[in-house]
């Protein structure tokens, strides 16, 4: 695959094309061990012999994908006895490198991103950049104004874990029933956070479904355990 320099060393993440141009002025780039200043110069990956202040550079294309998860299969590329979400990509060479970004419990379905930059993971998942998760679940219990008071501010799960402020929304109760709909935008992403928090107000999650991630909505043309890559717009929006 032909590649320009500068977008490849941007891809490896050595910064925006305009720090690459920069970064090439002062270290040398050799392409089979001649000097390129130029980033706009391309290179053919699988044979061009690229070294930057004497460090090979391999060009590793990666991948995203949006998955539907089911429910059934878990959250993790290899299991002796549970199906993951790596085995519903299809043909099996489509799965080398790949994982998910974070879990979602074996019986929650919605949006999951499948990837193999770890990098993008790494930022996604870290708690200091408050990646927003949207979650519409269904519980047993009528939710109130005051639980929505107590997400708002934080509060603490377990007699343990503090959460950060959510936003719960009450989008319809159903009286005869004692059940509620609702949505929860966390900024975390904790161990079965989103029971955890609705059993501290006294409610069981029945059902629970991620609708976005980072502001990415799941595509609602993509069936359960159907994926699809993710488009340049929508990378970038992620990144
Ligand atoms: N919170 C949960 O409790 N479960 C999930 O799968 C995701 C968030």
């Amino acid at each position: 695959m032909k590649i320009r320099l500068d977008k490849m060393l941007s891809h490896l993440g050595y910064g925006s094309r305009k720090e690459v141009k920069n970064l090439l002025k002062k270290q040398e780039l050799l392409v089979n061990g001649q000097r390129v200043k130029d980033g706009k110069a391309s290179i053919e990956t699988t044979s061009d012999q690229v070294t930057l202040a004497g460090e090979v550079l391999v060009y590793e294309a990666f991948v995203y994908y949006m998955l539907h998860k089911p429910k059934g299969v878990i959250s993790a590329t290899e299991d002796a006895r549970e199906r993951t979400v790596i085995d519903l990509l299809r043909p099996e060479d489509l799965r080398a490198g790949i994982f998910p970004v974070g879990r979602l419990d074996k019986d929650t379905t919605g949006f999951l991103l499948l990837t193999n930059d770890g990098s993008l993971a790494h930022d996604l998942l870290s708690p200091k950049k408050k990646v927003p998760k949207r979650y519409l679940a269904t519980v047993d219990g009528l939710v109130t104004s005051k639980d929505q008071a107590l997400f708002a501010e934080g509060f603490e799960i377990d007699g343990q874990e503090w959460v950060k402020p959510s936003q719960l929304e009450i989008l319809s109760v159903d009286t005869s029933r004692q059940q509620s709909h609702i949505a929860l935008t966390i900024v975390e992403g904790k161990f079965h956070q989103v029971k955890r928090m609705m059993k501290t107000v006294g409610k069981t999650v029945i059902e629970l479904h991620r609708e976005s991630m980072g502001g990415l909505t799941l595509d609602q043309n993509l069936k359960r355990g159907d994926y699809r890559q993710l488009t340049e717009k929508e990378l970038a929006f992620l990144k």
